[in-house]
């Protein structure tokens, strides 16, 4: 199985257009090698059948920097076969805009998140005369493609988008993933949004050579100090990374496994390799996912 990471950052990105917080400024001062796209994964087990993992608004940038999902040559056949999304958040969906001049991509979202794309966000109707888009039921697991790539949806919550915040459809809204390759066994967990740890994470990080979670926020009260204003971490949907209830307690000590932070925010001081919270990580043997980052399995 491969992995690739074509986004690393919550919406917005690194930097952020409108934000001078010391991350923004230290990336805007740095230039475009460390800046991050908004978060994306591509997930492939076999050659030249790829899924991405949500559609950020940067996934025309994200593809062209990817050889692996470039059309074969002469050809308008693209090797993306499918869009996987774990929620319905507009830093996740609004890519999928950019993706209708294909054709035919099955797009597997939880129901709930289907449902407000065709009435509070209403991409299904925008994208429908294009053709682009196989909406496709989500089931508690999937055979992709040719059968040999398996997922697993993992309820997470039922942290709404805010432009759905008023819907009382019921959840799941957010959803993680479990790949499994049939032929290999290799298997993966990602984990881009997670509002609490729920049930049935615990058990798919099980046999999982590589973990990619949430790391939007570095601890509870980030936003409020690095831009003097904003609710907690947790009131935003994202569980921090350090602190009680953090992420970071519940990956140290686990051996075997690949362990990744993605999704983070520009207000993250471990987005910074010089930091503090880096070397944290480090020394709890877990990274910090980069963009155009690939992983083997
Ligand atoms: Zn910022």
């Amino acid at each position: 199985m491969r992995l690739r990471v074509l986004g690393t950052a919550a919406g917005g990105g690194l930097p952020q257009w409108n934000c001078a917080c010391p991350g923004c400024t230290r990336a805007r001062a740095a230039g475009p090698a460390v800046w991050r796209t908004q978060e994306c994964l591509a997930v492939s087990a076999s050659p030249g059948d790829w899924y991405l993992v949500n559609a950020s608004p940067d996934i025309r940038a994200q593809i062209l920097a990817t050889p692996e999902l470039s059309p074969p040559p002469g050809t308008r056949r693209t090797p993306l076969r499918g869009v996987l999304l774990t929620d319905g958040e507009l830093d996740h969906t609004a890519g999928l805009l950019a993706l209708r001049e294909g054709a035919a991509l099955d797009l597997f979202a939880p129901a709930a998140v289907t449902a407000s794309l065709a009435e509070d966000f209403p991409l299904r109707g925008l994208l429908a005369p294009y053709g682009a888009v196989r909406w496709q039921p989500l089931t508690g697991g999937l055979a992709l493609g040719d059968g040999r790539l398996r997922v697993t949806a993992i309820p997470v919550s039922d942290k709404r988008p805010r432009y759905a915040a008023g819907s009382t459809r019921a959840g799941p809204w957010v959803v993680a993933y479990r790949f499994d390759d049939a032929v290999t066994g290799a298997a993966a967990v990602y984990a881009p949004s997670l509002a609490r740890w729920p049930r049935g994470l615990g058990a798919a990080l099980a046999g999982a050579g590589c973990v990619i979670l949430d790391g939007t926020f570095w601890s509870e009260d980030e936003m409020e100090r690095r831009t003097g204003h904003g609710p907690g971490a947790r009131a935003m949907g994202h569980l921090p990374i350090s602190g009680p209830g953090g992420t970071l307690a519940r990956l140290r000590g686990r051996t075997g496994v690949r362990c990744l932070y993605t999704h983070l925010n520009n207000t993250n001081p471990a987005a910074d390799p010089a930091s503090c919270e880096r070397s944290t990580l480090a020394a709890a043997l877990v990274e910090v996912a980069a963009d155009g980052q690939e992983i083997r399995l």
